[in-house]
């Protein structure tokens, strides 16, 4: 399948396991297709995120929804912060459609995106947030390449920061 820009769009959707947890994590279709759009592929485009929405059953936690960016967000070429009122009415208006709210996502210029410093703090920040709401946060970070080695996703609970093991669905 081919999209208008000429890049292959995706047609499997993530699948992610952690050690020793039985909850799956799936990315589905319409979210790798959102945020692929913002995928820097050129040398000038700038980071761009937003949140992450979706379900959580007993054996898996799905992303459905992807929102972002917005008007007036903080984008550069490493460095992406949700504009924070957008991103509040974002998460009202899913919760109105009872989705969860499930973390967040950003661009990175890199093929395999890693973690950088500022992520983590934002991870230590979301950690403190998810102390309040004793749920786990998704954090994932988009890289250039398509599918999932492109993809990286950690959970962030109250007490620790773990990375999801991804692969295309079947
Ligand atoms: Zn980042």
């Amino acid at each position: 399948m081919i999209s208008l820009f000429g890049k292959a769009a995706p047609i499997r959707s993530v699948v992610g396991h952690l050690d020793d947890i039985h909850q799956s994590l799936l990315i589905a279709l319409p979210v790798l297709r959102h945020v692929g759009r913002y995928r820097q592929s050129t040398p000038w485009a700038t980071e761009a995120g937003g949140q992450l929405f979706g379900i959580i059953n007993a054996r898996q936690v799905c992303v459905t929804e992807a929102s972002g960016p917005y008007a007036s967000d903080e984008r550069s070429r490493h460095r992406y912060r949700s504009n924070p009122a957008a991103a509040q009415r974002a998460i009202e208006d899913y919760h109105t459609r009872r989705l969860l709210y499930l973390g967040e996502w950003h661009t990175h210029a890199e093929d395999h995106p890693s973690a950088s410093n500022l992520d983590n703090d934002a991870m230590r920040r979301l950690m403190a947030s998810s102390q309040l709401n004793s749920s786990a946060l998704l954090m994932m970070i988009v890289g250039r390449v398509p599918g999932a080695s492109g993809l990286g996703v950690w959970s962030i609970s109250s007490e620790v920061i773990c990375q999801w093991s991804l692969r295309e669905s079947e």
